[in-house]
């Protein structure tokens, strides 16, 4: 692995993997949805999480920054190692503080982007891309501004900067919100379904800032159900089904060639 800095300005953990998972488990009362999911990302590739509706992909990517926790596993993101068999919320749902400051730590890696409804909505699109900056991470705030203005750029919103997210379409909000994820300077970025709410007009110029973001050497992991960008940009797709992967590869194997039957029924259905 080169451990040469990319495009991003961030050099990578001097291991294999930016990220290892680890037999994750995790239930909702009786309802198994993870029983046992282990993978490996590595720094400055593309994950794609495909699978039925209710498989747990949801659950999986929010695992992976702990706004889940599993039940047992281990996560590691750079190297912040957390073993989910040691995290058990008390009776009450909380947490002790130790055991919720592992969580932070592992969740300060990632920056994620959700289906929608997301952004503050009195807060204008600079103001969403500043929020964690400054606010959590501390940031000055002319730093952190100079940095938004960039990343609005990035995401073609550079004449939206100062509207409300009710002025902005749908696509523009996603947009707002992968802008935000970004600027924590995260290691690695979560996208959960980003245009399942989207019109399909809309959907192509959200697609095409997260194929810039993974040329530009952004370390992904992608819910998605959009086969064809998942097949243009993945460098690894997880087919996952009854709380398992069922099937694991580059996206010519996995839906351009799949093996296992499951993979097959799923994606005919799809396409
Ligand atoms: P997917 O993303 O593959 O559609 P999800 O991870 O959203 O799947 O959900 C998997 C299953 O877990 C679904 O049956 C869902 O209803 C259930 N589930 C998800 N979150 C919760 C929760 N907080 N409480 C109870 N059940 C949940």
């Amino acid at each position: 692995m080169s451990t040469q800095t990319d495009t991003t300005g961030r050099t990578p953990a001097a291991t294999d993997h930016l990220v290892e998972v680890q037999h994750l488990a995790k239930s909702f009362g009786d309802h198994e949805v993870i029983t046992d999911i282990s993978f490996t990302v590595d720094p400055g590739t593309v994950t794609c999480v495909i699978g039925p509706s209710g498989s747990g992909k949801t659950t999986l990517l929010r695992s992976l920054n702990a706004l889940e926790v599993p039940d047992r596993g281990v996560v590691r993101i750079g190297g912040t190692t957390v073993d989910f068999a040691g995290i058990n919320p008390g009776p009450r749902g909380r947490l002790p503080r130790p055991q919720r400051a592992e969580l932070m730590a592992l969740r300060r890696h990632s920056g994620m982007v959700f289906q929608a409804h997301h952004l503050f909505p009195h807060k204008t699109a600079l103001e969403n891309v500043i929020e964690g900056p400054v606010v959590v991470q501390g940031e000055p705030l002319d730093e952190a501004t100079a940095r938004a203005r960039e990343l609005l750029d990035k995401v073609g919103l550079a004449e939206h900067a100062d509207k409300y997210p009710f002025q902005l379409s749908g696509g523009q909000q996603q947009r707002v919100g992968i802008a935000r994820a970004l600027a924590i300077r995260p290691d690695l970025v979560l996208f959960d379904e980003p245009t399942s709410a989207l019109d399909p007009e809309l959907v192509g110029d959200v697609l095409g800032v997260m194929k810039t973001l993974a040329s530009e050497g952004w370390t992904m992991v992608v819910v998605t159900h959009e086969l064809r960008f998942a097949q243009q940009v993945a460098d690894q797709v997880l087919f996952i089904d009854g709380g398992v992967i069922v099937e694991q590869g580059p996206p010519q194997d996995v839906i351009a060639n799949p093996q296992h039957p499951r993979t097959r029924t799923f994606l005919t259905r799809l396409l």
